[in-house]
């Protein structure tokens, strides 16, 4: 079952193709004296308050709903007359940097001819704190953005980004709270962690590339950052939570867990042109790969991001970096399938692709299993 919260009737739980109303669920009676949770958590327009409420909270919610699910099986609207607006209100956004694939991959593609990983990166998961306030939902339309780029001579102008990408991620949802200067504990993680969301990381790479040095990424990210509508319970992933890969050298104590955080969920990148949706193409699949290859997990990025004391808050965000396997269609990014656009991408209409053009429509999706599926995260690239 996957949390949403449609515009007319508030949190809703997707159980296949059918949604239920929490608040239809409240108001029946049917999700009385649950610790934590009062009637304005459950009937709000945000999942905010149900974050706030902890672990104990939630899966007492899971179960609730779950029996209401069976007893009540007429009481349903059917997914597709949904209107899912934002979720949860972002409180901090973090994204991280952890797939050695694409690391290693971007390393060779930005600096040539020196060991493609930075020295840090095995001894922790490298990150940026992103923009919270343009972390947008599913179907909200991205404007390509403009911004100072340097062209092949050298020259500097401001104008709209050439090179514009997506990134292939999966997002954490975070609720319960911790105190500043008090780091959560790896071991704390499962208390924190909520759920997952598809997560598209739109990516300016030629505004990125000028401004990055030395402080990291910014403008070229913060213009939108697109979630699924749709977050799925960890609770609901647990049968898919496997050991993740070998770590060498042994990272560092606060790192180490015997849990396992890594998830196998299938994940998948469409692609559709404005032709393509002109002609009834369907939208073509650039690449498929499984986010159990993370080399860090979502335990260890949420507990390195406390490690400093740092707190944690209902609704932050943080984002796994962009998935990508070891082989060639297996890449999370439009710049290493097209390797620096060195290698165009051929799609169904005849065109190519490097990067995105203005009507190109794309579309994550995310399953575990054959009953498990992630919300999908689309957006349409407009001038
Ligand atoms: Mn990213």
């Amino acid at each position: 079952m996957n949390y949403g919260v449609d515009r007319a009737l508030g949190i809703v739980v997707a159980v296949g193709d059918r949604a239920f109303s929490v608040r239809a669920g409240a108001d029946a009676g049917l999700l009385d004296a649950i610790e934590g949770l009062s009637r304005e958590a459950l009937t709000a327009h945000s999942l905010n308050a149900v974050l706030a409420a902890g672990r104990a909270s939630w899966t007492a919610l899971h179960e609730r709903v779950d029996e209401a699910v069976r007893r009540s099986p007429g009481d349903f609207v059917d997914v597709h007359d949904l209107n899912l607006r934002m979720p949860f209100e972002v409180a901090d956004y973090v994204d991280f940097y952890s797939s050695i694939h694409h690391a290693t991959n971007l390393g060779r593609l930005l600096r040539p001819g020196t060991e493609p990983l930075m020295a840090n990166w095995r001894h922790l998961p490298v990150s940026y704190h992103g923009r919270a306030g343009t972390v947008v939902v599913t179907g909200t339309p991205v404007r390509r953005p403009k911004g100072l780029i340097a062209g092949e001579d050298g020259a500097l102008a401001y104008g709209p980004t050439a090179r514009l990408d997506i990134e292939l991620e999966v997002g954490v949802v975070v609720g319960g709270h911790t105190d500043v200067g008090e780091p959560m504990t790896i071991d704390q993680a499962g208390e924190h962690i909520f759920g997952v969301v598809l997560l598209n990381d739109w990516s300016a790479r030629d505004i990125q590339a000028y401004e990055y040095q030395p402080l990291g990424p910014h403008l070229g990210k913060s213009f939108a950052t697109s979630i699924s509508g749709w977050v799925t319970p960890i609770d609901d992933l647990r049968p898919f939570l496997v050991a993740g890969p070998p770590q060498e050298p042994l990272p560092s104590a606060h790192l180490r867990t015997v849990e396992r955080w890594a998830i196998d969920v299938d994940l998948r990148v469409l692609l559709e042109s404005r032709t393509m949706r002109q002609a009834g193409v369907p939208p073509y699949e650039i690449s498929a790969t499984n986010f159990a290859g993370l080399y860090w997990t979502i335990a260890q990025q949420l507990a390195h991001l406390t490690s400093n004391g740092a707190a944690l808050r209902p609704g932050d965000l943080y984002a796994s970096g962009t998935v990508s396997g070891p082989t060639r269609g297996t890449e999370g990014s439009l710049i290493e399938l097209s390797w620096g656009g060195q290698e165009p991408l051929a799609l169904p209409d005849g065109t190519t692709r490097t990067f995105l053009q203005d009507g190109d429509r794309v579309i994550l999706e995310g399953s575990a299993g054959t009953r498990v599926r992630l919300g999908s995260v689309e957006g349409e690239i407009l001038q």
